[in-house]
């Protein structure tokens, strides 16, 4: 907690004044982010810094494993849902934008088997959302041998699953017809910072910049 406290000093006494006059005038025009940024909540995958983004420019979203539930997901389970909505319809962001990252422990427990029911039900029910990816890599990836390669496969194809998701909400689709939304699938190497987008025509993830 000290850490934290001594960040918020540091902020207001070091970088605030850089921030001044721009969070003054997001105060009194409100927030106008571009892109809804849906990735994990991880610690080592920073949204606003990897993208080097200021305050106003991104609606983000951090769960468990950057996981999108379908439409027909209610309820307490689709909080994720409800910033879907607001970012789409309220909003208006022109882009959404669903970034996995590589040694995800949610993929890595999606692929040894999910969390007991008993001891972890909310965490057991939300990755359950993602059991589709876990039948991807058991009949897709029955090539890769090492454990590192298919939680990043698994990675990869949550983000798939995540862009397809997206499409399933009414909001999206609408917006997607007319032109005025694009769905990005990006996947962030920790180690090396490096992000990589789904290129829709030749189906890989290629260095960012080159997907298009
Ligand atoms: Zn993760």
């Amino acid at each position: 907690m000290e850490k934290l406290t001594e960040g918020v000093h540091k902020f207001r006494t070091d970088e605030f004044g850089n921030y001044r006059k721009l969070f003054r005038k997001l105060s009194q025009e409100g927030q106008n982010p571009h892109t809804l940024f849906i990735t994990c909540s991880d610690s080592r995958v920073l949204a606003e810094l990897i993208t080097q983004s200021k305050p106003g420019d991104l609606f983000v979203v951090k769960n468990v494993g950057n996981i999108v539930p379908p439409s027909s997901v209610v309820g307490t389970t689709n909080s994720t849902a409800a910033a879907i909505e607001f970012a789409v319809e309220t909003l208006r962001v022109s882009d959404i934008v669903v970034c996995g990252h590589t040694q995800c422990g949610a993929m890595e427990a999606l692929l040894r088997g999910l969390p007991a029911q008993a001891n972890q039900p909310h965490l057991h029910q939300w990755l359950a959302l993602a059991a589709p990816v876990r039948q991807v890599l058991q009949t897709e990836y029955t090539h890769l041998r090492s454990h590192e390669e298919r939680v990043t496969a698994a990675g990869e194809e949550n983000v798939l699953f995540a862009l397809e998701n997206l499409t399933s909400y009414p909001c999206v689709q609408q917006r997607l017809a007319d032109g005025s939304l694009r769905l990005h699938g990006w996947f962030f190497v920790i180690a090396t910072a490096e992000l990589f987008a789904f290129d829709p025509d030749s189906k890989q993830f290629l260095p960012l910049g080159m997907d298009k």
